[in-house]
């Protein structure tokens, strides 16, 4: 009894230690990198194939909590009783299973697929380097001449590991030089669109597999980053056919490039055309509105879709500013600097990639646009799948296996 009553004492002096560590994954990671902004992510390592993915839940854990909380607060004798583990309410530490969550998924480490997509010359090597503070981006060399005749979209996939405060994140950026470079444009998102269902199909035929791979490995395009040029025009027929057609795939977040060479007025103008060629052409980008989970999510996401696209300014050089170094871009005028709010939208467009909603990006490529893509190719080949795999068509019928049906 008193073995018991220690160890109820020990798990609540680690609770009470570890207090706020206990969010899940993308707030362990939120918490992990707004705790330190100075410090750079290191790069580990970085190969060219993608991995593994851990994900955990842990949505039911909350409420507990809660009503511990209350009740300690309500009745100031039940309290004492909690604390010290003997009364017939006696703590049981089920909110120590956050701490153990934590701690499994911090081991496992996070990870992440981005693509970017724009002309050459957008700064999307630039920005994805000015976005995880590293050289984690090949910088776009010259094209040799042969090469810039001949040149078709080509996608280049790079993987690095990522670590920053102990937490450790797999990042693969997947690039696409080439994309609208041609004199000819027609087609040229058939390789993109490729590309992203050829991640879903990978996925789907391990899931299927009896003895499958755990974790199953993802190389599924969590956001893809959609480069607008900064003409201060309207969106055009090329960037309303790509959104298009890959909006109903991925989460497209888009964004215009090269922000500094636009003034204020001119950028929100260009910005608020944007939306009305978005909304015309009925395209939907990241955050999509039927996504929203709750009225407070609802609230954000409002804020994010009234302010998108991003105008962005990418670096890789750091200036001093008033005895600070920040990373910005010096010109005869002045610095711009990125992580200025006040100067460019970086902070908003890095705050949704990486504080805010990179779980949510996973979540939706998982729920929305995954499950989208498997219910369409199991009900269109379920004959050809289950003969493949000797299962009974009828497992495969709008992508649920019914176990009810003989
Ligand atoms: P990519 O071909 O789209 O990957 O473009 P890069 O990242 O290689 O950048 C092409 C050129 O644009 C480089 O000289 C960068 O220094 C420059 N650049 C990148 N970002 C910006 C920006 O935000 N503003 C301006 N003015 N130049 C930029
Ligand atoms: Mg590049």
């Amino acid at each position: 009894m008193e073995d018991r009553q220690d160890r109820g004492k020990c798990i609540i002096e680690q609770n009470q230690a570890q207090d706020n560590n206990s969010e899940g994954q993308a707030a362990v990671l939120k918490a992990e990198m707004s705790k330190n902004d100075e410090s750079s992510p290191q790069v580990l390592e970085h190969k060219e194939k993608a991995t593994d993915e851990g994900e955990t839940t842990e949505e039911t854990l909350q409420p507990e909590a809660g009503v511990k909380e209350e009740l300690c607060q309500s009745v100031p004798d039940l309290q004492k009783n909690l604390i010290s583990g003997t009364g017939l309410f006696g703590y049981v530490g089920i909110e120590a299973v956050l701490d153990q969550i934590k701690s499994k998924t911090v081991k496992a480490g996070f990870e992440f697929n981005l693509m970017v997509v724009g002309q050459s010359g957008l700064g999307k090597s630039t920005l994805v380097n000015t976005l995880f503070k590293s050289k984690v981006s090949r910088k776009s060399c010259m094209p040799s001449c042969e090469e810039s005749i001949f040149k078709t979209v080509k996608l280049r996939t790079i993987s690095h590991v990522i670590e920053e405060k102990g937490v450790r994140m797999k990042l693969t950026v997947t690039d696409t030089p080439g994309f609208g470079d041609q004199i000819n444009n027609n087609d040229c998102w058939e390789p993109i669109v490729k590309y992203v269902n050829q991640q879903y199909e990978q996925y789907l035929k391990e899931e299927l597999h009896v003895n499958r791979k755990r974790p199953i490995p993802d190389s599924r395009v969590h956001c893809c980053i959609y480069f607008l040029p900064a003409t201060g025009h309207r969106l055009r027929p090329i960037d309303t056919e790509f959104m298009k057609r890959l909006g109903a795939i991925v989460s497209i977040v888009p964004v215009i490039a090269k922000a500094d060479t636009l003034t204020i007025a001119e950028r929100e103008d260009f910005k608020e055309r944007i939306r009305q060629d978005m909304a015309a052409n009925g395209i939907s980008v990241y955050p999509q509105k039927g996504n929203d989970e709750d009225p407070e999510e609802c609230l954000l996401n409002e804020q994010i879709r009234k302010s998108i696209p991003f105008a962005v300014v990418g670096t890789d050089k750091e200036h001093q500013v008033n005895g600070n170094k920040v990373l910005g871009r010096k010109t005869n005028w002045g610095i711009i600097e990125v992580e200025n709010v006040a100067h460019c939208e970086f902070a908003n467009l890095r705050d949704l990639l990486i504080r805010s909603h990179l779980q949510d990006l996973k979540d939706v490529t998982h729920n929305v646009h995954y499950e989208n893509y498997r219910v369409g190719r199991l009900n269109e080949s379920n004959i050809n799948f289950s003969s493949e795999l000797g299962l009974p068509a009828w497992m495969l019928e709008n992508g649920h296996n019914d176990k009810s049906k003989p």
